[in-house]
């Protein structure tokens, strides 16, 4: 696995694989925070995602939860997510839950589908 820099795990994500998919915050402006104040905000190569997936799907034996990393996942364009989405899943079945930071302005961007919306069980 290929991380770049600090790297933080929201506690609820204590049991998740991190997978680095975006390098820093695309805001990174908030007084209050310096989580990614090293990191200029850049996209990974999506090889590069994708042979840190093959890596964990070779080396870990069951994945049930991930957490794409570092902030604001969600400003990759959608056909780019769905591609790395479909790697996980094909790679990981029996995976869960996939969950990332969101910035609302990219949250209010993007449009529903029902191909990956899955009610929450209660
Ligand atoms: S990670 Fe969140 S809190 Fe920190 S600078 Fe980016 S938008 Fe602000």
């Amino acid at each position: 696995m290929q991380y770049q820099g600090k790297i933080y795990r929201p506690w609820p994500e204590a049991n998740s694989l991190l997978i680095q998919t975006t390098l820093g915050c695309t805001h990174n402006k908030c007084t209050f925070c310096d989580m990614f104040r090293e990191k200029r905000f850049r996209i990974r190569d999506i090889e590069d995602i994708f042979k840190d997936i093959d890596e964990a799907g070779s080396t870990m034996h069951r994945v049930e939860s991930i957490f794409l990393i570092d902030g604001n996942v969600l400003a990759l364009k959608t056909p780019f997510l769905v591609k790395i989405l479909e790697k996980i899943t094909a790679t990981f079945p029996e995976c869960a839950k996939i969950s990332l930071y969101a910035g609302l302005n990219d949250l209010r961007r993007k449009g529903i589908s029902n191909k990956w919306f899955i009610p929450q069980r209660l």
